[in-house]
């Protein structure tokens, strides 16, 4: 890690939601959220945590959707660590793009409602409905998991099969999948059962709770080379508590990333 710390950037970008507008907001409500008097700095682990663990890069408004690329290049130190608040999920695309130029393929965990494999949604191949279809096809992923899937389509369907994703559907939850090598972590904040996440514009029912993702988390046993939290809508939440959502699982992956680090940080 650069400096020894992790790299944090916010992507102010909501334009290729389908619904709602909103996320854009997000990035700095989580990092206040973060910084909130009402609980400490610790990880579960036992980590201290403070602001200054992070290489903070700010928050960056987008005109074009193809900027995000670049001013992630922009941000990615060698092998540092980046953590990116956005956004609506559209901007995972981009983003891989950076890294995958960094690293190569990677493994990715997607924690989703939704698998975001439509091969173009309303006549955007860039929806956020599409980003996992977009990596794909440029075979950005060695491999793609994805954990939470409740709203999967028979297009999406055809798209996970001939893609060979690995799909653990929330109905059939029950248990974690392995990584032997390094992941890149994409969690969409509706993933949540929306009694836990209120604050995201697709509210469906029946998704994991907080503990559970924070368990998926807590368990990977590999190297985390970078991570997106994506898709908080503030305009959806209720008294900021699914900002503090947010902000709790960005203190516990920083504290995975640094239990993990690869030896050469
Ligand atoms: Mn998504
Ligand atoms: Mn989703």
């Amino acid at each position: 890690m650069r400096n020894g710390k992790i790299g944090l950037q916010g992507i102010l970008f909501d334009a290729k939601s389908s619904y709602m507008r909103g996320p854009a907001l997000a990035p700095p409500l989580i990092r206040n959220a973060y910084k909130s008097d009402s609980a400490n700095y610790f990880s579960e682990s036992g980590i201290e945590l403070r602001p200054n663990v992070f290489n903070d890069l700010g928050d960056f408004t987008i005109d074009d959707y193809f900027d995000i690329e670049k001013i992630t290049v922009r941000n990615l130190g060698p092998k540092q660590p980046l953590i990116t608040l956005g956004g609506d999920h559209s901007i995972t695309y981009p983003i891989l793009k950076a890294v995958t130029d960094q690293y190569g393929p990677v493994n990715i965990l997607h924690i989703d409602a939704h698998s975001d494999l439509y091969y173009e949604f309303e006549g955007d191949k860039y929806s956020h409905a599409c980003p996992f279809a977009r990596i794909m096809e440029e075979e950005l992923a060695n491999r793609l998991v994805q954990i939470g899937i409740r709203t999967l389509s028979t297009h999406q369907k055809e798209q996970a099969d001939k893609f060979e994703v690995e799909i653990l559907a929330m109905k059939d939850f029950d248990s974690i999948p392995d990584f032997n090598e390094p992941i890149y972590l994409s969690l969409d904040i509706d993933a949540l059962d929306p009694a836990f996440a209120p604050g995201v514009s697709h509210h469906e029912p029946g998704g994991l709770s907080t503990r559970e993702v924070l368990q998926i988390i807590q368990k990977i046993e590999v190297p985390i080379i970078g991570a997106d939290i994506v898709e908080y809508n503030p305009k959806r939440d209720i008294n900021g508590v699914t900002a503090m959502v947010c902000a709790k699982f960005l203190k516990e992956i920083t504290a995975k990333i640094i239990e993990k680090k690869p030896k050469y940080f």
